[in-house]
C-alpha cells in the first residue's frame, strides 16, 4: 500500500496555508459537528451491531463529548490561537518578544476500539482547531463503527484536508512508515512502543494516550455505600473496557466485607443486561477468552459467570486477590474486578509502585492527610478524589499518561497545544543599537555587559 500520494497531497494542502485561517477551521468544525449529528443513527447501529453498545451509553460516552470538545473549541479558537506576548530582557531593548501558535502541518491520528468515535474524533477536533490536515486511522476491531466513520467523514470532507483511511496492522505499518509532522496513537502500551519506533525514525513528534492498572484505594473512614455505587457505574461502564475503568480496588481491611458487600448490592441493583442499555459485549473472542482466563472460581465473590456465544461476562468481584495474580499483571480491560486490602497506606502504595505507572489513580477517603499523600506519592496520569471516570469529562483537565501509560496530553486547550508548534520570536526596533556585543571586546566594555545581563 502507498499512502505517499493521499499524504502529499495533504502536504500540498497544508503549504496553501488555508487552513491557518481562524474562518477555515471554524467552518470545518461545524462540518464536523453538523455531520455528526445528520448521521447519529447510522453511528448508533454501527456500533450497537459491533458491539452491542446502546444509544443511551453511545450518546452520553461518546457523541456527546464529540459535540462538547467542538463547541469549546468554537468558543476558544480565537484566544488560544492569539500570541502571547512575554516580557524582554534589559539586553534586547527596545525589543519585544511573543509566541505564535502554529500547526504542526500533516498529522496521523490513530484511534483505540473501545470508544471508536469520540478516541477518534476528539484527537481530529483539537488537530481541526490547530490548523493541521489530517489522516485518521480508526481501530479496525468494531469494523462496522470504522466503517461508519469512513462513510460519512470520506463523504463530506476534503481528502485533502481530511481523510479516514481504515485498515489493519497491514494498512498501519504501511501508513507509519510515511514521514508525519505529528502522530496521535491511543491505545496499549506495546503498540505506543511500535508507533513510537516508527515516528522517531522521521523525528516525528508523538502524543501517545495508552493503558495500566489504575488502582481505587479506600480508606475506611468514607461512605461505603457511595464509593461502592460511583465505583461500580465506573468499572461496569462499557463493560470495563474503559482505559480508565478502576482496574482493581486497594481497600482497607477494616472495612473490606462491608465494601465488598456494598459492590454486590450495586451491582444488583443496576441490573446489568444488554437490554438495560447498561452493558455491552466483549468486542471479540480474542479478549473473551483472555478475560475468562482471569476467572480463578475461588477466588470469585460475585458473579463469575459467562456466556460465549453473546460474548457476555457477568459482572465479577474477585476478592483474596494478591499482587503475584494472573489478574495483576496486565490490564484486565473487562467486567473484573479484583478487590485487595491493606492495613496502612504505605502498605496501598508500595503494592501500587510495585506496577507501572498507572493511566488514573482514585483516592475515596475523607482524611486529608492520606488523599496529599497518594498524590505526591503515586505518579500516575490524572484522576479522582472521591469518585472515578469522571474527570474524563472535564475540559479543563489536561487528559493523558505517564511512563509506560503515555506521553502528552490533549482536551480543551491541552488538545489544541498537542497538535501546536509554539514558534517564539524577538522582535527587535532600528531604533538603538549599542556596541556592546562586537568586537573589538575590552575590560570596559565586558564590565558593561555583565551590569547588563546580570
Ligand atoms: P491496540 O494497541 O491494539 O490498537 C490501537 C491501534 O493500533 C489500532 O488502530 C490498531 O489498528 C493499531 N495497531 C494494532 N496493532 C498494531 C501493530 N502491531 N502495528 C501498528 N499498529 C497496530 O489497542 P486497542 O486494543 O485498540 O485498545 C486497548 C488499549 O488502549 C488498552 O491498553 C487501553 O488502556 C488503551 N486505551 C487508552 C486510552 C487513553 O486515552 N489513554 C483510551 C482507550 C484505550
Amino acid at each position: 500500500m502507498d499512502y505517499q500520494e493521499i499524504i502529499q497531497k495533504q502536504r500540498h494542502f497544508f503549504n496553501t496555508n488555508v487552513t491557518k485561517d481562524i474562518p477555515f477551521r471554524v467552518k470545518e468544525l461545524k462540518r464536523l459537528k453538523s455531520v455528526i449529528r445528520k448521521n447519529e443513527d447510522l453511528l448508533y447501529n454501527a456500533i450497537y451491531n459491533d458491539f452491542k453498545k446502546s444509544k443511551y451509553e453511545t450518546y452520553v460516552t461518546e457523541l456527546s463529548i464529540i459535540y462538547h470538545e467542538i463547541d469549546l473549541a468554537l468558543v476558544k479558537i480565537k484566544k488560544w490561537s492569539r500570541k502571547k506576548r512575554v516580557s524582554t530582557s534589559l539586553a534586547n531593548t527596545p525589543g519585544k518578544s511573543y509566541i505564535i501558535p502554529e500547526p504542526y502541518g500533516t498529522v496521523l491520528v490513530m484511534g483505540a476500539w473501545n470508544y471508536p468515535y469520540q478516541l477518534s474524533l476528539v484527537p481530529v477536533i483539537a488537530a481541526i482547531t490547530a490548523g493541521c490536515t489530517i489522516i485518521l486511522k480508526p481501530s479496525e476491531i468494531p469494523h462496522q463503527s470504522a466503517a461508519a466513520l469512513s462513510n460519512i467523514i470520506n463523504k463530506s470532507f476534503d481528502p485533502c484536508f481530511f481523510r479516514v483511511i481504515e485498515g489493519g496492522i497491514k494498512e498501519t505499518t504501511a501508513l507509519l512508515k510515511v514521514k508525519f509532522d505529528k502522530i496521535f496513537f491511543t491505545g496499549s502500551t506495546p503498540v505506543g512502543k511500535i508507533v513510537y519506533q516508527a515516528a522517531a525514525k522521521h523525528l516525528t513528534p508523538v502524543t501517545l494516550e495508552l493503558g495500566g492498572k489504575s488502582p481505587a484505594i479506600i480508606t475506611k473512614d468514607v461512605n461505603i455505600d457511595m464509593t461502592a455505587k460511583r465505583l461500580v457505574w465506573a468499572k461496569f461502564l462499557n463493560t470495563g473496557q474503559t482505559c480508565i475503568a478502576p482496574d482493581y480496588i486497594l481497600v482497607e481491611s477494616e472495612i473490606k466485607q462491608a465494601f465488598l458487600a456494598a459492590l454486590k448490592k450495586h451491582i444488583d441493583l443496576q441490573d446489568y443486561k444488554i437490554e438495560n442499555q447498561n452493558y455491552t459485549q466483549i468486542v471479540n473472542k480474542k479478549n473473551f477468552d483472555r478475560l475468562v482466563d482471569y476467572i480463578d472460581p475461588i477466588k470469585v465473590y460475585h458473579g463469575g459467570d459467562y456466556n460465549i456465544e453473546d460474548r457476555i461476562i457477568h459482572p465479577t468481584i474477585l476478592t483474596d486477590v494478591t499482587l503475584s495474580d494472573n489478574v495483576m499483571q496486565e490490564e484486565i480491560f473487562g467486567p473484573i474486578l479484583p478487590v485487595l486490602s491493606f492495613d496502612s497506606i504505605e502498605e496501598a502504595i508500595a503494592d501500587i509502585k510495585t506496577l507501572s505507572k498507572p493511566l488514573s489513580c482514585y483516592v475515596f477517603t475523607k482524611n486529608k492527610k492520606v488523599k496529599n499523600k497518594i498524590l505526591k506519592e503515586v505518579s500516575f496520569g490524572g484522576g479522582a478524589v472521591n469518585d472515578a471516570v469522571m474527570h474524563f469529562m472535564e475540559q479543563n483537565l489536561p487528559f493523558g499518561g505517564v511512563g509506560d501509560s503515555g506521553i502528552g496530553k490533549y482536551h480543551g486547550k491541552a488538545g489544541f497545544e498537542t497538535f501546536s508548534h509554539y514558534k517564539s520570536i524577538l522582535q527587535k526596533s532600528f531604533l538603538l543599537e549599542l556596541n556592546l556585543k562586537y568586537s573589538p571586546y575590552t575590560s570596559t566594555k565586558l564590565k558593561w555587559l555583565k551590569r547588563l545581563i546580570e
